[in-house]
């Protein structure tokens, strides 16, 4: 598991904040992605704003940061859960046959 090393506000701030701070990507469940990417078949998904493309951020938890989003992501391409480019550009995420099967 790689650890994200975040680069946010101070843990003080952080802690003051309504949700849980994401900090790993084990804090973020693979189940909502993939059901997610499996509602929008037929389309590529992105990650953060998203502006017209279906976003993974909205299946992630509230305030996921945008590094955390794509490193979360490239665990479930080599998993191959998941097709789409890792490098950290718009990504154009769509789920596999084998992602289709691991979350029925
Ligand atoms: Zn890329």
């Amino acid at each position: 598991m790689e650890r994200y090393e975040h680069s946010g506000p101070p843990a003080e701030t952080m802690a003051a904040l309504d949700h849980p701070v994401i900090a790993q990507c084990k804090d973020i469940p693979d189940g909502p992605i993939l059901a997610f990417l499996r509602q929008h078949q037929g389309r590529w998904a992105t990650w953060g704003e998203g502006y017209s493309m279906p976003t993974v951020r909205d299946a992630m938890p509230h305030g996921t940061p945008d590094k955390l989003q794509i490193a979360k992501m490239r665990q479930l391409m080599k998993r191959g859960l998941v097709d789409g480019c890792p490098c950290g550009c718009r990504g154009d995420y769509e789920i596999t046959p084998k992602g289709l099967t691991a979350y029925p």
